[in-house]
């Protein structure tokens, strides 16, 4: 018996992929596979055999940091060291935490522990300032939680209980490797818990987050110093900057800062230092032993529902390129992306940029002076193409010791990358840094910088070939640059101008406009089932606008093409979309991706267009029609 083929016009996701769903395999120790993920295995399978020829002496690269990244890989690989050592190289540590008897002693020794990645009671940083993204700001947020989200704690989560539950046994299991007594480690675990319990109710939630200009606050370091007191955050910025302290602190969570007493104070210094103990010695592990290696990623698994590790090899190579990730990405692109292609793309991002002006010129719910800024801000963008010309200065500093233990030297290399971020509070910001690695397959759009990158290895079909029909490459890659430009008009780029200053450039009644429609593109994904969980379409709003505008403006390309095949643009739009996922990962990502699942990302949106309806001429009795009225098209 053959089953009745999915209809293009009720499914078009199902209909392109369907095939490929059913007989697509996800690897042991992936979350996923298809689309993007596929990529990424491929750049990953690519560059694994370079650097097991690099470390066996077959193959040389001229970049000079190379080197040190397989110097990385080969330390990961010895197991033999490692196995031997045990938990031993992180003992140091944990016995100094174990040391500190007041928080006085605390204040003392913060500056230092922060260098060597110990969880603070407060986390700090150093990025572009959101009011003027020529400078650095110092920024303060609350401590990482255990669980993916604030509603995980909700009384009535069970997935928060069984997680909460998977993270103990791992803790309890590790710390069982420790100097410590049963009666010890038991009283550990049951103060980080407690501990963790506590932030939860005051950090932000991912739905708080995904609004992340509202992080802008600017606080006299005095005032924050009151309320995170007695945790001395002025020592620790003159130990950090000596007379050039900054004056003004960002501070990005301001409840978690305000209200910091309810999980910090001198009568529970105690539970802090369980917790940071527990943290520290769980964010050791993998660089430990094979064993413990494994039992520290057991909460990991859970979360992403992957029973199986990566193979050591594996391990061995993310390592490498995650700490050397420019260089590595340089590498990649000067070995495998083509000129041809970049200029090709390059070309497109700039016809795309041009379109959307027209479509800007064209809009209808815009003042004249608010269309121009927003023309301006479209003419400022930067283009960061394939992977960056020059490798900058940082790299070539992560240096460490031949002889150190594996966990010394993600140690050594940390504290030298955490130091370099926290000096730049005092430098200009450098335009010309990169956030994604040219290996990386993904795109992004830099609010503070009104920059895209677009890294070597997302310019791969099905994206993006020179061999695709130029349908075939406006559905995949051209969507995507679109949706990226489309991040500067989203509701969180839209509150920056073009410099990447946040500030307000919108006539009123513009932006009354703006939000109507923001507020109809949530509701056109809010509440969506989804393997029995829902999205919430005010988490992914800003993504979905995206994919608007990216459809938007790749299909105004497509009129003006000689040989325009629409169908091609909607299939290979559903193609790239194309996933497969582990049951809990999709949980996990529903409650806090930004993202809308990829299924839906490829059916939701072709339905706002006219385009759709024409190519396969989709009627009200298809499942992928909604009426006139219904459609959005928001850029
Ligand atoms: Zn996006």
């Amino acid at each position: 018996m053959s089953e009745a083929k999915v209809r293009i016009q009720d499914d078009l996701y199902e209909a392109v992929n369907g095939e490929w769903l059913k007989t697509a395999v996800i690897p042991e120790d992936r979350p996923t596979t298809g689309g993007f993920s596929v990529l990424d295995q491929e750049v990953e399978k690519i560059m694994m055999a370079d650097f097991r020829a690099f470390a066996a002496g077959e193959k040389s690269s001229d970049i000079p940091e190379m080197k040190y990244a397989v110097a990385l890989y080969k330390k990961v690989l010895d197991t033999e060291r490692r196995n031997r050592e045990g938990i031993d190289p992180v003992l140091p540590l944990l016995r100094k935490l174990r040391a500190i008897r007041s928080v006085e002693e605390l204040n003392a020794l913060a500056c230092e522990l922060l260098l060597q990645g110990v969880d603070l009671p407060i986390q700090m940083d150093v990025t572009p300032d959101m009011a003027d993204a020529t400078k650095h700001a110092f920024i303060v947020l609350g401590p990482d939680i255990i669980l993916p989200d604030t509603s995980y704690y909700d009384e009535d989560n069970p997935a928060g209980k069984q997680l909460l539950g998977v993270y103990g046994d791992m803790a309890a299991k590790v710390l069982a490797f420790t100097p410590l007594t049963e009666e010890e480690q038991k009283q550990y675990l049951e103060d980080t818990l407690a501990y963790d319990a506590l932030i939860a109710k005051k950090v932000k939630s991912q739905l708080e987050w995904s609004e992340y200009y509202k992080c802008h606050n600017p606080v006299a370091v005095d005032e924050v110093a009151a309320q995170v007191a007695p945790f001395d955050i002025r020592k620790l910025l003159v130990d950090l900057y000596g007379e050039n302290a900054p004056k003004t602190l960002i501070v990005y969570d301001p409840k978690a800062i305000r209200e910091m007493n309810a999980y910090f104070s001198a009568e529970n210094l105690g539970l802090y230092l369980h917790w940071a103990y527990v943290k520290t010695l769980l964010k050791a592990t993998a660089f430990l032993s094979e064993d413990l290696a494994a039992l520290g990623k057991t909460y990991s698994r859970a979360l992403r529902g992957v029973d199986e590790d990566p193979s050591l090899e594996k391990q061995a190579y993310r390592t490498a390129s995650d700490m050397y990730e420019e260089p590595v990405g340089v590498y990649y692109g000067r070995s495998y992306f083509g000129e041809e292609a970049k200029k090709d793309v390059v070309d497109l991002v700039k016809k795309i940029i041009e379109t959307y002006k027209l479509r800007m010129r064209k809009n209808t719910f815009l003042a004249e002076d608010t269309k121009e800024k927003a023309i301006r801000k479209l003419s400022t963008i930067e283009i960061k193409m394939g992977y960056p010309d020059e490798i900058k200065e940082i790299w070539s500093k992560l240096v460490f010791d031949e002889n150190a233990s594996y966990f010394e030297t993600m140690q050594t290399l940390c504290a030298i990358r955490i130091q370099d971020t926290l000096k730049k509070a005092l430098k200009p910001v450098d335009r010309t840094e990169w956030l994604m690695p040219g290996h990386m397959v993904n795109a992004c759009y830099n609010p503070s910088a009104n920059d895209i990158t677009f890294p070597a290895a997302i310019l791969q079909k099905p994206f993006y070939a020179l061999s695709q029909s130029v349908s075939e490459n406006l559905g995949g890659i051209g969507a995507v640059i679109g949706h990226e430009i489309s991040h500067a008009f989203d509701n969180n780029g839209a509150n920056f101008d073009e410099q990447g200053n946040l500030k307000n450039w919108w006539k009123e009644e513009d932006f009354a406009a703006f939000q109507e429609l923001t507020k109809g593109m949530i509701e056109q994904f809010d509440g969506i089932e989804f393997h029995g969980g829902k999205v919430n379409g005010e988490l992914t709003v800003s993504e979905n606008i995206a994919d608007n505008g990216g459809m938007g403006v790749t299909l105004e390309i497509m009129h003006t093409l000689p040989d325009a095949d629409f169908r091609a643009y909607f299939m290979n739009w559903a193609r790239v979309w194309c996933q497969k996922a582990r049951e809990e990962y999709i949980q996990l990502l529903l409650s806090n991706d930004v993202h809308s699942p990829t299924a839906l990302r490829a059916n939701m949106m072709p339905r706002n267009f006219p385009e759709w309806y024409e190519a396969f001429g989709v009627t009200e009795k298809d499942k992928m029609y909604i009426p006139p009225e219904k459609r959005i098209s928001i850029w």
